[in-house]
């Protein structure tokens, strides 16, 4: 195959180890910079410019996009997306990493162990969020550090809502996290491509530090990881859209708690540590994936008029109840079950002979408007909505009222915020 790595760090151990491995299998290998390309936009043309020529075919691009360049590295893996260029990172799987907010709230809707996390706006909320995530010592993050650098331990409630005002006020948006103390300062680095974990090793803090990061002077062991480890780690890289990722997590008294899922993982720790060949687990990865490139679901389902993909419910007491895919008339509704969540699992491509219980998911596509009654009637929605004209709406009130508020609340206008109100204008 003819690989591209993409990357701004040519000399770098991971780069040169990712080259190396790649001509040692016999592969066509190039390592183009992600910052000397060009998106050209036309119709019905994605193109792509490197250095101001266009560039030539590549069966597929490997991104290793760092954190200070990821809006415009992530256009150019979209854009390679776009072009049907096997990307073994997607776009998406990238952006969703680099935002430990984003990343969490991505994987709080899958059974996947995650350290209690909140995340607030309001002076009023700090303490209560505190609170809910267990008192004092609380970490607090950054949502987008890297390297240890963002993360502090606060000691007290009082120096956790300190620093939290002082960041605010700084514009900086931050997460209050439940303090794992039972992992005691160590991380589990679980390096994984596609469905395997290729690589694990431990980080353990010196002397008073919390963190683990190697950055921050953590030292690493080779660790053999057990099944739920394993998995948990597939199952996080999975749901981000990364197929090559190294997931962090805590070792918690309940078992992994996923702390954050990279999408640029070094090789030089793990390999190091491990005395693995990763590089080569990752090219062989991408040249047994290459007729695969990544597809944007939405993106190419709902192209056709009036067709989409939904997710229905099979409750208690469902007609459904019991009855096979086969016999439940979804297919007489054109419609296709592609994937059915039971519990903790997930059931790709389910039979037609397979029953359906009570509790089931089922992702669908199909012709919307037949879907419409399958659909809980409280998320359904009018039919088409008419544009009507605007209400009379009353001159520049900014009373902002949230539904739940008491009424007393509502013309509070908290005054006492002012200095750590940044909102931005919402108009572009
Ligand atoms: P970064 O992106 O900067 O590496 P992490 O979220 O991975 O940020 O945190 C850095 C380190 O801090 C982790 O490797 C871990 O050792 C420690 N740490 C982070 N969150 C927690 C937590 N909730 N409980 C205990 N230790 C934590
Ligand atoms: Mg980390």
């Amino acid at each position: 195959m003819k690989l591209g790595i993409l990357s701004c760090s040519l000399k770098c151990y991971s780069t040169r180890r990712l080259r190396e491995a790649a001509e040692q299998r016999g592969h066509k290998v190039k390592v183009l910079d992600t910052l000397k390309f060009a998106i050209d936009l036309e119709e019905g043309a994605p193109d792509l410019y490197f250095r101001r020529k266009q560039l030539t075919h590549y069966d597929a691009v490997l991104p290793r996009v760092g954190a200070s360049i990821t809006y415009f590295g992530t256009a150019v893996v979209r854009q390679f997306e776009q072009m049907d260029v096997f990307c073994a990172n997607s776009s998406g799987g990238i952006s969703n990493s680099r935002d430990k907010l984003r990343s969490l709230q991505i994987l709080s809707r899958h059974h996947i162990g995650i350290p209690q996390t909140t995340f607030v706006r309001d002076k009023k909320d700090v303490l209560p969020a505190i609170e809910r995530v267990g008192g004092a010592p609380v970490i607090i993050k950054l949502i987008e550090g890297t390297q240890g650098i963002g993360v502090l331990l606060a000691e007290t409630v009082k120096s956790a809502e300190a620093i939290i005002e002082l960041l605010q006020s700084q514009k900086q948006s931050v997460l209050i996290q439940k303090f794992v103390a039972e992992s005691k300062g160590r991380d589990i680095r679980a390096f994984v491509v596609g469905d395997q974990v290729v690589g694990a090793m431990r980080r353990v803090a010196q002397g008073q530090e919390f963190r683990s990061n190697v950055h921050r002077g953590g030292i690493t062991e080779s660790v053999a990881l057990d099944d739920r480890y394993c998995e948990t780690a597939i199952r996080a890289a999975q749901i981000m859209g990364l197929r090559v990722a190294g997931v962090d997590m805590l070792e918690g008294k309940n078992g992994p708690q996923i702390m954050e899922v990279n999408s640029s993982p070094g090789l030089e720790g793990i390999e190091r540590c491990t005395q693995l060949d990763i590089a080569g687990s990752i090219i062989d990865y991408i040249a047994a994936q290459v007729d695969f490139p990544e597809i944007d679901l939405r993106q190419r389902l709902t192209v056709s008029r009036g067709y989409g993909v939904t997710e229905i419910h099979i409750p208690e007491g469902s007609e459904f109840v019991g009855s096979s895919i086969n016999d439940s008339g979804l297919r007489d509704r054109d419609l296709n079950a592609l994937t059915l969540y039971r519990g903790t699992s997930v059931i790709p491509n389910p039979k037609s002979s397979r029953q359906l219980e009570a509790g089931d998911r089922l992702l669908c596509f199909g012709k919307l408007e037949l879907m419409r009654d399958l659909i809980p009637a409280k998320t359904r929605r009018k039919r088409r909505p008419k544009v009507k004209d605007l209400p009379d709406l009353p001159v520049a009130d900014e009373a902002h009222v949230d539904e739940n508020e008491a009424p007393s609340e509502q013309v509070n206008t908290d005054t006492d915020d002012s200095s750590v109100d940044w909102t931005p204008s919402e108009e572009d």
